[in-house]
């Protein structure tokens, strides 16, 4: 059927454009063995990810959603000569694993995996002051999203680019019958209206219809 189809042209993309490296091979198998959900981004997305943040020149990139550090190695080979990742993540286990496996990729100096509640350390890094970032990427639960786009707001410049994954939900953000979907369909519609980004939803076909929001911190 279609859906099919979907999934042998993602695979066709991605074994042009995604070759997975021992690195990028081990943290998915690692991840599996650990027992973490098979919820990281896809090959396809991951790369897209990796060019994203060279395009914009990031130097300083946050991720909100770690999980076994699948999308952060694609995230920090994408960023400037110097840059660095910080990335948040509420479970142990998953920043354990996502330690190891970004130890193994060579990116340990350049990425840091913070465990704990993100709104928590959202709000701690914007209390500190910090620089703000140039890139961040936003794949938490899906609850937290509209606090997410505050938070990222607060802790970015005009320029900063925000993604963010899982925004189409296999179409059912046109009608939410949960709490998570409805706050995706919040946070596409503060996204669509807020006058401090320009922004966009993708589809993104496999098996499901999913989507990756793109937006441009403009004041
Ligand atoms: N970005 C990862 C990748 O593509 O490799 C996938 C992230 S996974 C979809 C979502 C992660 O967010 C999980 O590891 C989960 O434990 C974490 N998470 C859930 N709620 C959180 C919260 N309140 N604060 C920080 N992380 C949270």
């Amino acid at each position: 059927g279609t859906r099919q189809l979907l999934v042998r042209i993602d695979d066709y993309v991605a074994d042009l454009f995604a070759p997975q490296d021992e690195a990028l091979e081990a943290a998915r198998r690692d991840s599996a063995e650990a027992g973490l959900p098979a919820i990281s981004v896809s090959a396809a997305q991951g790369r897209l990810l990796q060019l994203l943040a060279g395009i914009s020149g990031a130097r300083r990139a946050l991720e909100i959603g770690t999980l076994g550090g699948y999308s952060a190695i694609h995230l920090a080979r994408g960023l400037a000569p110097g840059g660095t990742l910080l990335t948040l993540e509420l479970e142990e286990r998953h920043a354990e694993v996502a330690r190891r496996n970004l130890e193994r990729a060579g990116l340990s100096e350049r990425v840091e995996v913070r465990v704990g509640d993100a709104r928590t350390s959202l709000a701690a890094l914007a209390d500190a002051g910090v620089e703000p970032f140039d890139l961040v990427f936003i794949d938490a639960d899906k609850d937290g999203y509209p606090d997410y786009l505050e938070a990222s707001l607060r802790l970015s410049r005009p320029g900063t680019l925000l993604l963010a994954d899982n925004t189409l939900r296999d179409g059912r953000v046109l009608d939410p019958t949960d709490t998570s979907t409805a706050a995706i369909r919040e946070f596409n519609q503060r996204l669509a209206a807020d006058p401090r980004v320009e922004a966009v939803v993708l589809p993104l076909l496999r098996e499901k219809v999913d989507g990756i929001a793109i937006a441009r911190v403009v004041g």
